[in-house]
């Protein structure tokens, strides 16, 4: 088994904290404001924003799959990309949905799947975040995203990034409603090579500061030593672009992680569900552990 240390120093996690700038929130309701009652981005026949799983589950864990889908609203077209762009990494996280789906039963936990492509809006951003409705990505230019005005970014935002945090939140509360401090696990994938570069590492564990679960997840991990295993690789949870984890795990000194399992793993459903069983026993063991479910104190008094 191989270690690849992490990769990004240690920052002040305050720096971390998602603040949207004043500026940007009155361009926000002004774009509101200026579209009018009633109009919406979504219509019938579109997929729903969010998909909830095991709302009941008793694991004391909420998985959430912020780039499940590769799906687009109807009125927004193809955004100008072919099938074969759709189905790229850039519109999704390839195999990301099939885990999740599989882990949630295998835990019997709660989880939340995003509805939308990445491209449409990414909800692992702030909505106001330069990357949140890329122009660009991984070389293909996405025509649809070109020039958006404040109205149509308002739009997306109102009607796939809002609603799906919102699932987040209730889903989280309800948990909590029972007397258990759940973990967040967020479940992405990643693609196995990224601007010439081969990554090695067959699952990325990403943490910030609170590091309770990755380091009892790495240990589980490490039993298989034929896994290489990517401490705050290929991404690290300093990052300063995310936004789930920052937003519904950090403030509230909730136990999490996140997950980067190399596309190539994960893209056939026989995959995806070995890794799944193979996270999932894993998880199942660093849940139980007294530690995790449970708030850090200094994080709570932060938030409140
Ligand atoms: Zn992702």
């Amino acid at each position: 088994m191989r270690f690849l240390a992490a990769g990004s120093p240690v920052r002040n996690g305050t720096a971390l904290r998602c603040v949207t700038s004043r500026r940007s929130i009155l361009g926000y309701y002004a774009a509101m404001t200026e579209r009018g009652s009633g109009q919406r981005l979504l219509a019938p026949g579109d997929p729903s924003p969010f998909t909830i799983l095991i709302p009941h589950g008793a694991a004391p864990v909420v998985l959430l799959c912020d780039h499940a889908s590769n799906a687009i609203p109807a009125a927004l077209g193809d955004l100008g990309l072919d099938e074969a762009a759709r189905s790229r990494h850039i519109a999704w996280d390839i195999g990301a949905a099939d885990v999740t789906h599989h882990l949630a039963g295998i835990l019997d936990a709660p989880a939340v799947l995003s509805g939308f492509s990445r491209l449409v809006v990414d909800c692992n951003r702030s909505h106001d975040d330069p990357t949140a409705m890329r122009q660009i990505s991984d070389g293909t230019i996405v025509p649809g995203n070109r020039g958006l005005e404040a109205t149509a970014r308002a739009l997306r935002i109102e009607d796939c990034y809002w609603p799906y945090h919102r699932a987040v939140t209730g889903l989280i509360d309800e948990v909590a409603a029972r007397g258990v401090t759940p973990a967040i696990v967020s479940v992405h994938t990643c693609t196995p090579v990224m601007k010439d570069f081969e990554r090695p590492w067959h699952i990325g564990v990403l943490s910030n500061h609170d590091r309770r679960m990755a380091d009892l997840l790495i240990a589980e991990l490490a039993r298989d030593s034929a896994l290489c295993i990517g401490d705050n690789q290929p991404y690290s949870g300093f990052d300063p672009h995310g936004y789930t984890i920052e937003t519904h795990a950090l403030p509230r000194g909730r136990a999490n992680v996140l997950l980067e399992i190399r596309q190539d793993l994960v893209d056939t459903h026989h995959g995806a569900l070995h890794w799944a069983e193979l996270v999932g026993k894993a998880l199942a063991n660093v849940l139980a552990h007294p530690d995790i479910a449970r708030a850090t104190g200094a994080e709570v008094k932060e938030a409140s």
